[in-house]
């Protein structure tokens, strides 16, 4: 199993950080990826990335929210980042019109930066998009034959929307949102739609605590430990074998950030 999307630079890890990789370790998950959101947290990525370089891999970049925090000082200091093995993707980045942390204007001159560095540095990239898919695909298509590999991370979006992505072969993130049988009842029904190889899973910890977990761990966070609970719903609505799924899924995060 591997966990393509964990913010394990969140203050919410700093306490026990080591034992929450530990705990995912003990469960099976055998490699992660650590989401950059802003250009401190990137660094901080590739710190902690150093502490096992098979087993972490982590991305540059800045998220929608902190699009207000651009600039080209951030561009420069990203080129430097590069460089560093640990790096396997450009983001997290994209919009995100539903908490407008930053304005529109500056999530799209971010965005639209990023675009253009994950050409430039022939690296797959890294997506996040709510309630802006309309513009997002805008900017998006155009650069599409360029981009070397595209990632939607977190889709909670309408079945639409799941296949225009589909339709340039963007691969789908899927998070613990999918075991929450309320906000995720538009993505249970789509969940079959997603070919076996564009499938990949993330718990996006310490966010989206799955809401079916029992028990229900007191702190209310989420933690990469719980990627099998996320697989196994998973398994469960497209009708298949948790365990393929999980090979399925490992293989597809492999490929797509080149980790051999
Ligand atoms: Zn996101």
């Amino acid at each position: 199993m591997f966990d393509i999307g964990v913010n394990l630079t969140s203050k919410k890890f700093l306490q026990d950080r080591s034992k929450v990789v530990q705990r995912a370790r003990a469960v099976g998950v055998t490699g992660m990826v650590i989401i950059g959101s802003t250009l401190l947290d990137s660094r901080q990525a590739i710190v902690l990335a150093k502490e096992d370089v098979d087993y972490f891999f982590c991305t540059i970049g800045v998220h929608p929210h902190y699009a207000h925090t651009w600039s080209q000082a951030v561009l420069v200091e990203l080129h430097k980042l590069r460089e560093e093995p640990s790096v396997v993707a450009i983001g997290e980045c994209g919009l995100d019109f539903h908490r407008s942390f930053s304005t529109e204007k500056e999530q799209i001159y971010a965005f639209q930066s990023q675009i253009e560095l994950a050409v430039e540095f022939c690296l797959p990239i890294f997506l996040h998009c709510r309630n802006a898919h309309k513009c997002f695909m805008s900017i998006l298509k155009p650069w599409l034959p360029q981009l070397q590999a595209v990632l939607l991370h977190c889709f909670t979006g309408t079945q639409a929307e799941l296949e225009s992505y589909l339709e340039y072969d963007i691969s789908i993130g899927i998070t613990g949102w999918v075991c929450d049988e309320q906000r995720g009842r538009e993505l249970r029904k789509l969940i079959s739609l997603i070919p076996a190889k564009r499938l990949l899973i993330e718990t996006d910890a310490p966010w989206l605590l799955p809401k079916s977990l029992d028990p229900m761990p007191t702190s209310r966070r989420n933690e990469p430990c719980f990627l099998p609970h996320i697989i196994n719903t998973i398994a469960v609505l497209r009708g298949e074998d948790m365990t393929e799924l999980a090979k399925t899924t490992t293989l597809n995060a492999r490929k797509f950030f080149h980790i051999i």
